[in-house]
């Protein structure tokens, strides 16, 4: 697949998953494009069937996400880092499954979880730390669970 170029809320996109902009706020009006890019280069290659999965349990969940982390070049994966084998990472030739959605509170990860579990998505690591207290490190990551279905709770 070849990147098309597209600036979106003046942030740079290289989109390899084939739709339009316009297509794509159709298909996920409550994730951009800008949101789940990688944050250095703006490569955008991601699983659009675990992405569907996602739109559907935001939209059952009726808040909004805020993205923590979502596609990862290889340098910026190893710039935060992550995994070696991260399903955040993505190239042109591979697609990121793996997104990172900020929840701070019990009651909202609760209708989150329900929400996502409702919609299919069948993998999520459930980050709770308290120190240092920050939105940042308290968020949770789902993908498609190539390393097996559940849930884990990091404290
Ligand atoms: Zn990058
Ligand atoms: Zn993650």
């Amino acid at each position: 697949m070849k990147a098309v170029l597209l600036v979106v809320n003046r942030k740079k996109i290289l989109n390899y998953t084939g739709l339009t902009l316009e297509e794509w706020n159709k298909r996920y009006p409550n994730i951009g494009m800008d949101e789940i890019a990688c944050k250095c280069c703006g490569i955008l290659n991601f699983d659009l069937e675990q992405l569907d999965r996602i739109q559907s349990s935001r939209t059952k969940y009726g808040k909004p996400y805020h993205f923590n982390s979502g596609c990862r070049c290889l340098s910026h994966n190893t710039e935060v880092k992550g995994n070696s084998k991260s399903e955040h990472m993505c190239s042109p030739n591979r697609k990121a499954t793996a997104l990172d959605i900020r929840c701070i509170n019990q009651k909202d990860r609760i209708e989150m979880v329900r929400a996502m579990l409702d919609s299919n998505v069948s993998h999520f690591v459930i980050y709770t730390t308290e120190e240092p207290v920050s939105p940042v490190n308290r968020f949770i990551h789902t993908d498609k669970g190539s390393a097996g279905i559940g849930i884990a709770v990091y404290r």
